[in-house]
């Protein structure tokens, strides 16, 4: 006679964890954006002054970039059909990747669908068991999470701190070594000491990457990026890997570095090797995204005014902003449930500004992660700092 065994409910864990969220005040839903990005966000009709986008140069409803999608639509199709090794690159795959080669000053690149997908290809194809990787503790989940899933060992340096770096090479050394830092902190906004970084590196013959997802565009002379910006050039560092997603308002993204780490990377990386390769209307795209990007200067110039302004309102309002240089301004606040309080005022207000939380930062960081762009006008940001000093007070 059969008997009727006991199953535990399969992936039990599914429930549990979502109502766990749900009690801590951390689920997360996507809401639909009703209109391209740009000074505005319409969110279930009713419009906001966009204060959450990481489209820095205003460029990702660009007319003039909308119009090159349709020519690269045109000359290339839509879709690549394939993989890279197979037939998926195309010519506008190749003019890309010379454009961005003479642009960054970099010798050789390969590019990915996403910059979540490049981080995890270099990390699972360097670093094996015997290899050590180390990474800033504010690093990307990106690199975080490929470098735990890594066989290798991994240790974190507390943010920006070179003598704790330095302390954990000392310690723990091994001849496959990779040091990793973001040029611009995504939730930050702060930048890596990118100078020190790489004299750290060259001491201890490891090799230096830097993912540079809000720099690249927005920072150095014609927007090459952070290392650009530090003194350096991009071909100083091992590794330097940006995504078109952010300045360059498109999506995608690259990994650079010296000829014979692309041609291994291209050659046995999974990730690369068995992924469809960027539509190549959008890799055209992409070309002319970072052609404007390296020839105007007006937006990175708007921007900086912008930036510079806000921090002086803030400043003169007594907003105790994080230390940030850049496009990125958050205003920490701490606890998780003011943070959202705040956020949902704000909105009230007809501002969209999004209240980042744990696990995106650590556990009593909340904050409210603003965000300029070239889209915003300097009335925008005074309305912003008004609005503000009256949340803030109403919390007292
Ligand atoms: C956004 C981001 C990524 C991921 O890039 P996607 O192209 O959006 O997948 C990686 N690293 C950093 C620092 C980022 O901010």
């Amino acid at each position: 006679m059969m008997r009727q065994r006991q199953y535990k409910m399969a992936f039990e864990f599914i429930q549990h964890d979502l109502m766990q969220r749900k009690e801590n005040g951390l689920y997360r839903q996507s809401q639909i954006s009703e209109t391209a990005q740009g000074r505005y966000i319409k969110v279930a009709g009713k419009h906001y002054l966009n204060f959450s986008s990481n489209d820095y140069l205003g460029l990702a409803s660009d007319p003039h970039l909308i119009k090159a999608w349709q020519k690269g639509a045109q000359l290339f199709g839509v879709g690549s059909g394939g993989s890279y090794l197979v037939t998926g690159y195309q010519q506008a795959h190749a003019d890309l990747t010379a454009q961005l080669k003479e642009w960054l000053g970099v010798p050789a690149l390969a590019l990915f669908n996403s910059g979540y997908s490049a981080n995890q290809a270099i990390i699972k194809l360097l670093l094996d068991k015997n290899a050590l990787l180390v990474q800033d503790k504010l690093n990307h989940a990106s690199l975080i999470e490929a470098g735990v899933l890594s066989p290798c060992k991994m240790l974190r340096f507390k943010h920006n701190d070179m003598q704790h770096l330095n302390q954990l090479l000392k310690r723990s050394i091994k001849s496959d070594t990779l040091i990793i830092s973001e040029g611009v902190f995504s939730m930050d906004g702060d930048s890596a000491p990118i100078k020190k970084l790489h004299t750290q590196a060259k001491l201890f013959n490891a090799w230096l990457m830097i993912d540079d997802a809000h720099g690249l565009g927005v920072l150095g002379q014609q927007g090459q990026g952070s290392v650009v910006q530090a003194g350096l050039k991009n071909n100083a560092m091992h590794i330097y890997m940006a995504t078109f997603g952010k300045a360059l308002g498109v999506g995608g993204a690259f990994v650079a570095g010296s000829q014979d780490f692309i041609d291994h990377l291209t050659n046995f990386s999974k990730p690369y090797i068995y992924t469809t390769g960027l539509p190549p209307a959008m890799a055209y795209t992409i070309m002319i995204a970072s052609e404007m990007v390296a020839q105007d200067n007006w937006r990175r110039d708007k921007l900086q005014h912008l930036i510079t302004k806000f921090k002086y309102l803030a400043s003169q309002n007594g907003i105790l902003l994080a230390p940030s240089m850049t496009a990125i301004q958050p205003l920490i606040i701490g606890s998780t449930e003011k943070s959202i309080q705040m956020a949902t005022k704000l909105k009230e207000e007809g501002f969209w500004v999004t209240a980042i939380r744990p696990p995106t930062v650590p556990v009593g960081q909340s904050r409210l992660r603003i965000t300029l762009t070239t889209r915003h006008e300097l009335e925008d940001i005074k309305a912003l700092i008004k609005s503000i000093c009256l949340v803030l007070h109403d919390d007292k």
